[in-house]
């Protein structure tokens, strides 16, 4: 008989996951992958949105394209999960699994920031980067400062990015002399556990005269004064702010009592949670790794190695490798490398590859790779 395996989420981590039990385990298993939404988004295609250089169509992956035998779709929006009973409640149906994974991301707070909606933008949803565009066609002059509110928060680089890729926008419009570009940051370096990443993102931005502001944490906005107040009782002063809101689980995660401490623990090795047949994935766990798609897709691979093993009852899985190779946008069409390794139990290192075409052209295969291999196309 084949096993019920329903999957809450087709970011990342849902489609790598759904996409290797289905092709190693055919006839073997039944999979039920659910979202709310139509289709899947890659966290840095919101730079394309953001910029206007592309259209939400253009950097969507459609779920209703997915020819996978095994596995079926279902746009639904999750109103409750049973981890007890495997079971999963939504908007339309419900579903009880042999084995479910939680790979629902994280959602951000922006209500947890006082004036952060009516005083500030941020690009880390896709109707924010869409919204944005328009702000930005708009201003002219002015200070702009990037304010990295809360932490964890996805993708570590993607804050300077934004300020690297701003000072690129402003110039080809011959207005940065006449725009100020800053990032605040609680931290001391762009990305802690990549010391090379942070000091080659340092010194770009020290040539593109973008502030990197350390130790610093904004608690609120006054929209009224144009002010980002800081947790020491400072104020910076912004004409234009995009922040880097506070992340969570989402609503129905918390509701479940999945997570702990603010997110859902795992077993480092096998990301299960402890109730027995239900897994959890990306940024939705508290696993040792940043949150990013590089480790929610590692993650799924540990997980799907686990299962394989499982009902194939053969081959002894690898634990979670906590690997991932991210990539950095520099401008110019140029692109860096992290190769980050976040092997639990160890000292995380992320070596640093300096930016390239070539390393451009490798980013543009990783879309297309995963594009082929969750769609199937
Ligand atoms: C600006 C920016 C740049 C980034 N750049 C990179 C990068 O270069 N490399 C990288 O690796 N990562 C990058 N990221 C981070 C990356 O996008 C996320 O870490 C990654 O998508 C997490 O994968 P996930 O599977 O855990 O969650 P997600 O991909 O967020 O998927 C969660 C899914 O759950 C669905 N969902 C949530 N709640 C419900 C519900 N109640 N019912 C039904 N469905 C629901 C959502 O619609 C979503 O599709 C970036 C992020 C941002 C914002």
């Amino acid at each position: 008989m084949s096993k019920k395996i329903v999957i809450a989420g087709a970011g990342f981590g849902g489609l790598e996951l759904s996409s290797r039990l289905a092709e190693a385990l055919p006839g073997q298993v039944e999979i039920t992958l659910i979202d709310k939404n139509k289709g899947f988004v890659f966290g840095f295609s919101k730079f394309e949105l953001m910029f206007g250089r592309a259209t939400l169509p253009e950097v969507s992956l459609y779920y209703h394209d997915i020819v996978k035998p095994g596995v079926e779709f279902r746009q639904e929006t999750i109103t409750a999960i049973d981890p007890g009973n495997r079971r999963l409640t939504t908007d339309r149906n419900s579903y009880e699994a042999d084995v479910l994974v939680v790979a629902l991301g994280a959602e951000y707070d922006i209500e947890g920031t006082p004036g952060f909606a009516a005083g500030g933008h941020e690009f880390y949803s896709v109707p924010g980067a869409i919204a944005l565009n328009d702000v930005l066609q708009e201003f002219k002059s002015g200070s702009l400062v990037i304010g990295i509110i809360g932490q964890p928060f996805k993708c570590p680089p993607a804050p300077c990015e934004a300020a690297i890729l701003l000072d690129e926008f402003f110039t080809e419009r011959g207005i940065r002399g006449d725009i100020e570009i800053s990032v605040v940051s609680q931290w001391d370096v762009p990305i802690p556990p990549s010391p090379e990443g942070s000091e080659f993102i340092l010194k770009s931005l020290k040539q593109r005269v973008i502030p990197f502001v350390t130790g610093t944490v904004i608690t609120a906005l006054d929209p009224e004064k144009k002010l980002a107040l800081t947790k020491d009782g400072g104020s910076i002063p912004y004409d234009l702010f995009l922040g880097i809101p506070i992340h969570r689980v989402p609503a129905v995660v918390k509701e479940s009592g999945l997570s702990e401490d603010g997110w859902i623990p795992v077993d480092d090795r096998n990301l299960s949670t402890k109730f027995p047949g239900v897994y959890a994935v990306g940024d939705v766990t508290s696993a040792p790794v940043p949150k990013a798609g590089v480790f929610a897709e590692s993650a799924a691979q540990a997980v799907a190695e686990h299962l394989i093993a499982e009902i194939s009852g053969s081959g002894e899985p690898d634990p979670f490798s906590g690997r991932g190779t991210c990539y950095v946008e520099f401008g110019g069409g140029l692109v860096g490398r992290m190769n980050a390794d976040f092997f639990p139990g160890t000292r995380p290192t992320a070596p640093f590859s300096e930016p390239s075409l070539a390393l451009a052209r490798d980013k543009a295969d990783f879309v297309r790779n995963r594009r082929a291999r969750w769609l199937g196309t």
